[in-house]
């Protein structure tokens, strides 16, 4: 098939019998689900492969800027409904499949996620490769080809178990092996250093090598032209060790290869939370080492020369896992390239960004420095320089106020902090909401921020949306575009025409229609998973998102206990029909979160046995929330529980997805919630608890949460549940830690919650009213596009111009 022409049903449908045959050895007539799937990929890979290429020939002959987006993690879901979405071509396979009786819906559910990453971070860089290729940017990203991705979750009477996540049958469909980009990666060893006139010679010896295989995964812009490519590494050894061989060590020769190859064996199954492991470290620098070698490669086999870099080349690191890109950029330069230091240094820090995504101290890097000089000799000496070099700068501009150089240091006290290392050796800090942005100006980064000002941004993070609203709910997809046009599904500004309809009666109605439809269908998903019962009337109150004390599920839980003992003590009252709905899981170490999800589950077989409350408020628990799960969840939410203490969550975009599609937040003023609000303003999104500040005055007020339990009756009973015990098992790790400690002062939050909970039910009564606070919350999402985010990224902090023209 050639590229941008149209294709006709008749071409399609010869095309996939060609890969039938050939590939499969079937006809149509004999396929199945799967050889059906595997063939849709291959057919459509090819496709997007022309249109890269097409692609990237304009790249080159315009010698346009290119943007590389490193990441650890990619949590990019299912490929083939949106490429096919996107390409423009799903009612096309569509027709052609039904031809052969088959339903493409039923294809789809062939494929596996790709589940390269735990949480919003990984999700955001998938959801940013859709806005580079929407905006035509010349882009790729970077992270590794993990052969287990997030483990699957299993619940064994309430407790997460986890189970390896082989992905790669099925997930290899959209991978094409590039071998002739192999790159070999040096770990360990020591370093020699001799002179050779004037010129330093510095080398890495006795180390171990391992190499850096290329699978190049394409992602296609909305209207298919632009197409950005997901490179990702995987660790393979260079061969056997003939040495070790000859000396007869055949079995150290073969596990040497396994060592090699255990680098890109699994994702660390941890979010917001540091990983201090030496094979996690060396996961870090293989990325960044296979990366940073590619980007030169590929810049100099165009350019020859590095000195122009900053002007074709746009590297952001999203958070500190890929920092060493700055000492290894160092390293190629000085050491492969005999650039002097300062030249280096200029075109490094002119070329590299950093997101920052927490503000956690348990989550910012650090690195014990003998680790770090016993894997990575060389790049430790570059650090040692880089920090000695910055220190002294720093020295001066602070009038030599050592307290503060120490602070910003990249070494001290004999640890590495990842931080500091991106701080100083980007020209971009930015965070990513507006809340955060300042937050860190004003804490994290405070010294750094009154000697580098220029360096500090904001950009606030978007989503995909035509995966999270027009792929994933097409009935209001059809509703939108009825009313106001297709244009919102390329710019998403165009939804705040929506807003114009607030008071037709007529079109709240049928809001309100889709919304019970989606409801309908999430039901039934319920029911054939866990034979649960849920009642589509019943209002579906939703928490999904990776479980942390700082998200606060407990919160949740402990106004459910509340809510059971007000129905158990008031048999009368008028409750609302509610069905709260969680979906998360935990770090496997993580023994609190791992008892909070149990406490979830316990609550809700409570619940259950109740005749007199089950058909009034039950509990779902989502087995292994991942993005396919996502995606028929975010249409059938009513109310989205946005609910971690002020100052904690950067951003968010679980809460972007669902008030892109009409759910009502019930939130706090945290990360982009405090946005959310700006955009629908106070009568569409229903805030409680803490501000941030008032957070930071309690702390330091000296925060007592017992004061909380003696003075409300409802905290204390669903407190006292806690250690008397839920369906036989006693909760009291969490009872202890919330009545000693409470470090994210759910305490202090629970009555407001309570309240705004009691509002949610008495305006939800009021269906005009709601169905308009929702209309709201759609209109008002066209700002949290990734489209826009990368617009501002684009813009701000790489400089970098769309590649296509319109004549394009
Ligand atoms: C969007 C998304 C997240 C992030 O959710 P937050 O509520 O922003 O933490 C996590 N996991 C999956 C599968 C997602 O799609």
């Amino acid at each position: 098939m050639k590229v941008n022409q149209t294709i006709t049903k008749q071409q399609f449908r010869d095309a996939l019998r060609q890969k039938l045959s050939h590939h499969f050895g079937v006809q149509p007539e004999n396929a199945d689900y799967d050889t059906y799937y595997r063939a849709l990929g291959l057919l459509v890979r090819d496709i997007l492969q022309d249109k890269r290429k097409n692609f990237n020939d304009q790249v080159r002959e315009k010698e346009g800027k290119q943007v590389y987006y490193l990441c650890m993690e990619f949590l990019m879901g299912r490929s083939l409904k949106n490429n096919l979405y996107n390409l423009g071509l799903e009612d096309i396979a569509r027709e052609v499949l039904s031809d052969f009786d088959i339903k493409l819906e039923n294809i789809y559910k062939r494929e596996p996620d790709a589940g390269l990453g735990n949480g919003g971070l990984g999700r955001l860089a998938a959801c940013f490769l859709d806005g580079l290729a929407t905006g035509d940017y010349a882009a790729m990203g970077y992270s590794l080809r993990y052969e287990f991705g997030i483990f699957r979750q299993k619940l064994v009477d309430g407790w997460q178990t986890e189970l390896p996540d082989a992905w790669l049958p099925g997930g290899d469909v959209w991978l094409v092996k590039r071998p002739n980009h192999t790159v070999e990666i040096k770990f360990d060893g020591h370093i020699k250093e001799s002179w050779d006139g004037n010129y330093h010679h510095v080398e890495q010896v006795d180390y171990n090598a391992v190499e850096a295989v290329p699978y190049d995964m394409y992602v296609p812009g909305a209207d298919g032209k632009g197409v950005a490519v997901l490179r990702l590494w995987s660790a393979c050894a260079p061969g056997l060790d003939m040495n070790l061989f000859n000396q007869g060590d055949y079995i150290r020769a073969v596990e040497r290869d396994a060592m090699a190859e255990v680098i890109t064996k699994v994702l660390y199954p941890s979010d917001n939370h540091r990983e201090g492991k030496s094979l996690r470290l060396r996961q870090q620098y293989f990325l960044v080492s296979a990366s940073i070698q590619d980007i030169i490669h590929r810049h100099l086999s165009q350019y020859g020369s590095l000195s122009n870099l900053p002007d074709k080349v746009a590297i952001q690191l999203n958070d500190t896992h890929p920092a060493l890109a700055i000492p290894e950029l160092m390293r190629i330069m000085l050491d492969e390239c005999g650039m002097g230091w300062e030249e280096a240094w200029d075109l490094v820090t002119r070329t590299v960004a950093y997101t920052n995504h927490t503000v956690m101290a348990e989550a910012l890097e650090v690195w014990p420095e003998d680790l770090f000089q016993s894997l990575l000799p060389r790049i430790h000496q570059i650090v040692q320089e880089i920090n000695r070099r910055a220190s002294e700068e720093m020295m001066m501009k602070t009038g030599g106020n050592s307290q503060k150089v120490s602070n910003m240091a990249i070494i001290s006290y004999g640890m590495v902090k990842m931080a500091n290392l991106s701080v100083i050796g980007s020209h971009s800090v930015n965070g990513v909401s507006q809340l955060h942005s300042q937050i860190l100006k004003d804490t994290v980064f405070h010294d750094f921020y009154t000697l580098y000002p220029e360096k500090f941004k904001n950009v606030t993070n978007g989503i995909a949306y035509r995966r999270w609203l027009c792929q994933s709910n097409p009935e209001l997809t059809q509703l939108l575009t009825k009313l106001i046009g297709p244009g919102f599904t390329t710019d998403a500004s165009q939804l705040q025409k929506f807003g114009k309809f607030e008071n037709d009666k007529t079109v709240l109605a049928e809001l309100e229609t889709i919304k019970r439809n989606n409801k309908v269908r999430l039901s039934n998903t319920i029911q054939r998973q866990s034979g649960i019962l849920v009642d589509p009337d019943s209002i579906f109150d939703v928490q999904v998102k990776r479980l942390h004390e700082y998200k606060r599920q407990h919160l949740n839980a402990l106004h459910i206990l509340a809510l059971y003992q007000y129905i158990k003590e008031n048999p009368n009252a008028d409750v609302k029909p509610h069905t709260f709905i969680f979906g998360a899981k935990a770090a496997p170490g993580y023994y609190l979160a791992k008892q909070i999800i149990q406490m979830i589950c316990k609550i809700g077989q409570m619940l259950e046995k109740d005749p007199q409350v089950r058909d009034l408020i039950k509990i779902v628990y989502l087995e292994d929330y991942r993005v396919t799960v996502a995606e028929e969840l975010m249409p059938a939410a009513d109310v989205s529980e946005q609910i971690s203490l002020a100052g904690t969550e950067a951003s968010g975009t679980g809460n972007m997805k669902l008030m892109i599609n009409g759910a009502i937040t019930l939130g706090t003023l945290d990360g982009a919630n405090v946005e959310i609000h700006r955009a629908v303003g106070d009568d569409n999104i229903v805030l409680f608890g803490l501000k941030a500040d008032e957070v930071d005055s309690l702390k330091a007020s000296g925060y007592n949460p017992m004061v909380y339990y003696n003075n409300n009756a409802y905290l204390r009973g669903a407190i006292d549940m806690l250690s008397r015990g839920i369906e036989g098992t006693d909760f009291n790790d969490i009872r202890n830690s919330l009545m000693n400690k409470d470090p994210y002062m759910v305490m202090a939050d629970f009555e407001d919650y309570h309240r705004a909970h009691q509002y949610i039910n008495q305006i939800y009564g009021d269906r005009d009213t709601w169905n308009k606070m929702s209309l709201h919350n759609i209109a008002g999402a066209g700002i949290f596009s990734a489209d826009r985010s990368i617009a501002e990224y684009a813009g701000n902090i790489w400089h970098a111009q769309p590649i296509l023209t319109k004549e394009d």
